[in-house]
């Protein structure tokens, strides 16, 4: 399949998943995430209708949002050290992996600077692994409560990396957490929108459980090398 293909499928599954949970296609974006991609790959997908990127480390988005040069959106979807907020407010419109009151407050900072306004996810470790990044699922009111003030970080929801699971259907289980944990905090005065979760092997329950992003690597530029 060429890119264009491979994007026009997945794009027809998130839409039957939706169909299923009686969603629509628009509620739900498609984030390609172009780590290790070449930049002709990321070329054809923003030709092919891809509207947001998700790149996982500064340096190497740097080099490609100024290689792709297409009026496309970039997300930051990997871990972000606080030394690289500066460069992170410059590049991404969004930072989808908050994970730390002092990241939050960094980002904030950097954006006042320069006079913008970032938009960010927390991202929560639903699965309590040591070796991932997150917020855990009780510290996330007060987490909430914490960043609320923060004027130039707009918080818009939440993201998961669940733990893996060769069969999708275990993974439901923590899509739903997600859900139900952005609910808990819309009835506690929170707005929330977006729930980021769902990558190649397993988007279709994320779409079913009510993600509003789906972050797709391999299923539209194949195996990474
Ligand atoms: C690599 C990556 C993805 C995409 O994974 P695929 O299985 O290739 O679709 C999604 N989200 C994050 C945070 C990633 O690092």
């Amino acid at each position: 399949m060429t890119i264009t293909e491979k994007v026009q499928n997945v794009a027809e599954r998130i839409s039957w998943a939706a169909a299923r949970a009686g969603r629509r296609l628009e509620d739900v974006k498609l984030v390609a995430i172009t780590k290790t991609v070449d930049v002709d790959l990321i070329r054809a997908a923003a030709d092919a209708g891809v509207r947001i990127f998700g790149e996982n480390y500064v340096q190497e988005a740097k080099e490609k949002i100024a290689a792709v040069g297409k009026d496309v959106e970039w997300h930051m979807t990997g871990h972000l050290q606080k030394n690289k907020a500066r460069d992170a407010v410059n590049m991404f419109s969004m930072v989808q992996t908050i994970d730390s009151l002092g990241l939050a407050e960094e980002l904030d900072k950097r954006a006042g600077a320069a006079g913008k306004v970032i938009l960010g996810l927390i991202e929560v470790n639903l699965g309590e692994e040591r070796s991932k990044s997150g917020v855990s699922k009780d510290e996330l009111i007060p987490f909430l409560n914490s960043v609320k003030g923060l004027k130039n970080l707009s918080v818009r929801g939440l993201m998961a990396i669940p733990p893996f699971f060769d069969e999708p259907e275990k993974v439901r289980p923590y899509f739903k957490a997600l859900r139900e944990l952005r609910d808990r905090a819309n009835a506690e005065g929170f707005s929330l929108s977006e729930l980021s979760m769902g990558m190649s092997h397993d988007f279709e329950v994320a779409v079913e459980e009510g993600a509003t992003m789906v972050r797709i690597g391999t299923a539209i530029f194949g195996e990474r090398g």
